[in-house]
């Protein structure tokens, strides 16, 4: 599928802030259709880009690049509607929001486009006001629950002791969405697994956001399945920068 697309490779590239810049105009020189950028680059990103889509500007976070033959340089930001794509349709009611970070900042950004009603809870709750949605104190019963906070990308952490819930709380959500990914699944997957409750995990979304930015490179439909089964066959080498 990639050589049908007219894609040779796709490179894992660790970059240094201090080289983000040179190394990005270099690869759009050296032939690469485009890069899939993310922490902690998504802002460098934006900032370096030639033009950029409104969810890219509007989110302030760009996490897909696309190069094009004159130097110019596309920014964008698919993390928001892979997380929609990812629910699939309808979108949500209501959902609650847990964390203020880029990657919550994307996922609000998306939900409220999409008319659902978002309530934001964080660990310092300053940061969660700007991002466009309701601040709560404490978790608040809705459709959708969505982890954005980094807890539970350690092993050793169970997420529910940094986490204002409680795993028996988790029935007052129809869906649990945990943007952290990690091989074997997090605890708040598995607890919600555990209670029959419909779940989403962060490979998916991975996968949702990379198939968007793929579409956008190529034109072309991503080969969704193959990307699942490489993501999920990657073993323990998929970890969170
Ligand atoms: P970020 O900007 O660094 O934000 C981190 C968030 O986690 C903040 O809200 C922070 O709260 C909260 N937090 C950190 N430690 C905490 C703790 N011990 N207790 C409670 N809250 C804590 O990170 P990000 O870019 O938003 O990314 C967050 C996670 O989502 C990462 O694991 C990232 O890899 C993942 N992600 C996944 C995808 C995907 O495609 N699956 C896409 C984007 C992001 P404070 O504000 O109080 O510090």
């Amino acid at each position: 599928m990639m050589r049908a697309a007219g894609l040779t490779d796709y490179q894992r590239l660790p970059v240094a802030p201090v080289a983000f810049d040179d190394t990005v105009r270099a690869l759009g020189g050296a032939g690469f259709r485009g890069a899939n950028v993310t922490i902690p680059h998504k802002q460098a990103a934006l900032a370096l880009a030639t033009s950029a889509s409104a969810a890219a500007r509007e989110i302030g976070a760009a996490n897909t690049l696309a190069f094009g033959d004159g130097g110019e340089i596309a920014a964008d930001n698919t993390d928001a509607l892979g997380l929609l794509a990812a629910l699939g349709e309808p979108p949500p009611v209501s959902a609650l929001v847990l964390g203020a970070g880029g990657g919550a900042r994307a996922v609000v950004w998306a939900l409220t486009r999409a008319g659902t009603d978002v309530a934001v809870w964080n660990r310092t709750p300053g940061r969660a006001e700007g991002l466009g949605a309701r601040v709560v104190t404490r978790p608040v019963p809705a459709e959708v629950l969505v982890n954005c906070t980094s807890v539970g990308l350690d092993h050793s952490s169970n997420q529910f002791q940094d986490l204002p819930l409680d795993a028996d709380a988790l029935g007052e959500y129809a869906t649990v969405v945990d943007l952290v990914y990690r091989t074997g699944g997090t605890v708040l997957i598995r607890e919600a697994e555990q209670r029959g409750i419909r779940t989403v995990d962060g490979l998916e979304i991975l996968v949702r956001q990379g198939a968007l930015s793929f579409t956008l490179w190529t034109g072309l439909p991503a080969p969704l399945q193959a990307m699942r089964d490489a993501v999920r066959d990657s073993g323990p080498q998929i970890r969170v920068p």
